[in-house]
């Protein structure tokens, strides 16, 4: 029966999903255990507004399939060892390939990712085959297994160095849990090597932001929109990725705000922009060079704001004269007219806003990309005051928290530089540890590097799931089925979870308190609304046992303990306490918690950056690293759907996001369907160099000629089987957007 909601408990929360962080309360029926609904609470963020993810996607958590009791690898055999020593054409090598080449059961694992393939869509909730893999594992008391993980942890690291261990985390753990990790790693294993998922999503930003505006966050918010005349929205679907923030544009658009849509495919955004730039994936500096060479040639520049405040403008000068309208036109295939139509629009604006999603910073040039928008802003002053600024909209609900938290290899809490002696010696004094001096491994890095001599050989895996969200996978696995020890900590059996030596089993979102930092800066507070099921513990807990373990001294007794230590250490989050977030959280920085929301403009006065000048870096545009061919004629690009998350660990499992969007596809322009005799809703093969894989074909108007797209939520059709592992050598970020591929009719209806 369906309670009224007086005989339930609210408990007051911020969605688990994307960057946005919108508050809501979930309203939980005791008598069952079970939360009945969510619902949006007021928040300047997202003000009662929820997608349906946050409105419907909560029930993962209770999903039969969560781990609930420590588990230890019994099989040494199982699924160890590396799936294929060529790895082309992965479909059609994993079925000739079962028990073949030395690879103990490797063969095993991809033929069932190829018959899961075939059926068209797995069994609800059947991500990975539990009855197929939980007989390789035995269960295990909490003292055992942390007991076996500390243990061969620490071994490795006596007998092979620091360097051969290393951390993923995840950007959807809280700010105190990705402080803990990032310390027990560098603390506790004395290396750098600990990242996370912003090494696929954003790094190239931050490298850009950081090296131009000396900040890895937001200069403003998604909210301040409302105070600009003029928005670029540029390599993003605001609609499917951050939907209510999607929901400020078009309220902005409807007010007067002109939208300019960058993207190489339309989406329900350009279809409320005033000018849709539809760029050739992989052109996105040829085509702002080309704006910047309109603006500067117009005059429209704000020479006030370039004295006083930007660095390098000559040479920037020089670099955007190489591209006139007409040049980059060939380049980016959009209209040489409207290139000069939108430039003169940005150089006419009074305030104007940038924000970016990965189509800009998932390429081999995702730097250069951000380069581009921070000079676009700077050269025309349209920084440090309302409605003006750069916004790369950050995917995971937690993935600017875990980043300021230090979950990156170069960087303590805040960004502060761990090549830097005097920022170490302040760590060493507070940790009470010699700390390791040199910049570590990112988690594209770290991959390679088990495949090397003398490189990582075990790891801790806390949330991540690479071996389904890696560029490339079939490398991923081949690499990390090679490691001497993965312990994985998560709430479900993943594919990555497949490979550990020892599963923890954590807890969800919804089972612990904790803080998250949104995509605006806004820091909130996650309330705990039901406890981990079994023997399923939180995190914070975990991490601190294995510490302890290991010989740390830490003796937390709580997030709020933690929070109060890391804020003490990030000067960003002064001021911030769990007791002054209140209901709808504060953005940082925040001088008066207790009276004010925070500050929602940067650099009014002056950048982060040492001379406190922006550092304009001009760049040339570079073509993408595969390009399409005879035998590979289509370009790839990959992204999300609006009813799924990432590897689909939590939304697969949600009974309503899951029915809306079952099966993957792969979408293709008309045309290029017609030109392969393939119908919407007909089953096809696509392949690239790395692999192959077979889907639904869908027909959409949205994709240019000769482009395709495929979500990467989807572990039966894993479009990183096809995805390359080329990186930008700044950010080290892989080219996800970006690879050559074929589609064909499979044959199979
Ligand atoms: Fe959750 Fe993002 Fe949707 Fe808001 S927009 S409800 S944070 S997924």
């Amino acid at each position: 029966p369906i309670r009224p909601r007086e005989e339930l408990d609210a408990v007051d929360s911020v969605c688990p999903y994307c960057g946005v962080g919108c508050a809501l309360t979930y309203y939980v029926d005791r008598s069952r255990g079970a939360i009945a609904f969510a619902e949006g609470r007021d928040q300047p963020g997202s003000k009662g507004r929820l997608c349906v993810k946050g409105r419907y996607g909560w029930d993962y958590a209770a999903s039969p399939q969560r781990l609930t009791v420590p588990l230890i690898r019994v099989d040494s055999s199982y699924p160890k060892g590396p799936l294929s020593a060529d790895v082309r054409g992965d479909a059609d090598n994993d079925r000739g390939r079962a028990g073949a080449g030395g690879n103990r059961s490797g063969g095993g694992r991809s033929a069932k990712l190829s018959k899961n393939g075939k059926d068209g869509r797995r069994k609800p909730g059947g991500l990975v085959d539990y009855d197929e893999v939980l007989p390789h594992f035995r269960e295990a008391t909490w003292e055992e297994a942390l007991d076996l993980v500390a243990r061969r942890l620490k071994g490795i690291h006596a007998e092979q160095g620091p360097g051969a261990i290393a951390g993923f985390g995840s950007a959807k753990c809280s700010n105190e849990e990705a402080y803990l990790f990032q310390k027990l790693i560098r603390a506790g294993f004395g290396t750098n090597n600990v990242d996370h998922c912003t090494r696929l999503c954003h790094a190239s930003s931050v490298a850009a932001l950081f090296e131009g505006v000396g900040s890895g966050a937001v200069s403003t918010t998604y909210g301040d929109v409302a105070n600009a005349d003029v928005v670029i929205i540029t390599g993003s679907n605001p609609t499917a990725n951050h939907p209510v923030a999607s929901s400020f544009f078009k309220q902005a658009r409807r007010r007067g705000t002109k939208i300019i849509y960058v993207d190489p495919r339309a989406s329900t955004v350009s279809e409320h922009a005033d000018y849709h730039c539809q760029v050739k994936p992989g052109t996105d500096v040829a085509f702002y060079n080309a704006i910047m060479h309109e603006v500067i040639r117009l005059g429209l520049i704000d020479m006030e704001f370039i004295r006083a405040r930007v660095s390098n403008f000559e040479e920037l000068v020089r670099t955007v004269g190489d591209y006139p309208p007409e040049r980059s036109a060939q380049i980016t295939g959009v209209d040489a007219d409207l290139i000069r139509q939108v430039a003169r629009v940005w150089g006419e604006a009074k305030a104007g806003v940038i924000y970016w999603g990965m189509g800009i910073s998932q390429h081999t040039t995702g730097t250069d990309n951000a380069r581009c928008l921070i000079a676009m802003c700077s050269i025309t002053g349209n920084v440090g005051r309302p409605g003006t600024g750069l916004h790369p909209l950050r995917g995971q609900n937690n993935v600017q928290g875990a980043s300021d938290a230090g979950l990156i290899p170069m960087f303590y809490p805040d960004y502060q530089g761990v090549d830097r002696d005097a920022t170490r010696r302040r760590f060493e004094e507070a940790w009470g540890t010699e700390l390791d001096p040199d910049r570590g491994l990112t988690v594209t890095e770290i991959i390679g590097s088990v495949l090397k001599p003398g490189g990582v050989r075990g790891m801790y895996m806390l949330g991540e799931n690479p071996f389904l969200s890696d560029p490339n996978i079939n490398k991923v696995r081949k690499a990390l089925s090679q490691l001497d020890f993965l312990v994985v900590q998560d709430i479900f059996l993943t594919e990555t979870a497949e490979f550990a030596d020892v599963i923890l089993p954590a807890s969800s979102y919804l089972e612990k308190e904790g803080s998250y930092t949104n995509t605006d800066r806004r820091v909130q507070l996650g309330r705990k609304v039901m406890d981990p099921p079994g023997q399923a513990r939180v995190d914070w807990e975990i991490i601190q046992d294995i510490a302890r373990r290991i010989g740390l001294d830490w003796s937390y007794a709580s997030p709020s303990e933690v929070f109060d230590e890391m804020v003490g250490l990030m000067p960003s989050y002064a001021n911030l306490r769990h007791d002054n977030l209140g209901l709808t959280g504060k953005l940082y920085p925040n001088a008066d918690p207790e009276h004010s929301d925070g500050t929602v403009v940067l650099f009014d006065e002056r950048f982060n950056t040492d001379d406190g000048l922006a550092h304009l870096v001009p760049a040339q545009w570079l073509p993408a690293k595969e390009l399409p061919d005879a035998e590979y004629p289509l370009v790839l690009n990959t992204g999300r759907l609006l009813e799924h998350w990432h590897t689909g660990s939590m939304t697969r499992r949600s009974y309503a996001l899951d029915t809306i969007a079952p099966i993957a596809e792969v979408y293709m322009h008309p045309k290029d369907a017609a030109d392969r005799g393939l119908a919407h809703g007909q089953r096809a093969r696509v392949r690239s160099r790395r692999g192959t894989i077979e889907l639904q074909v869908r027909v959409s108007h949205r994709e240019q000629l000769g482009n395709c797209f495929i979500p990467f939520h989807f572990r039966e059709a894993a479009a990183n089987l096809l995805t390359i592992d080329e990186i930008d050598p700044y950010g080290k970020i892989p080219e996800f957007k970006f690879c050559a591929v074929q589609v064909e009719a499979s044959g199979v209806g």
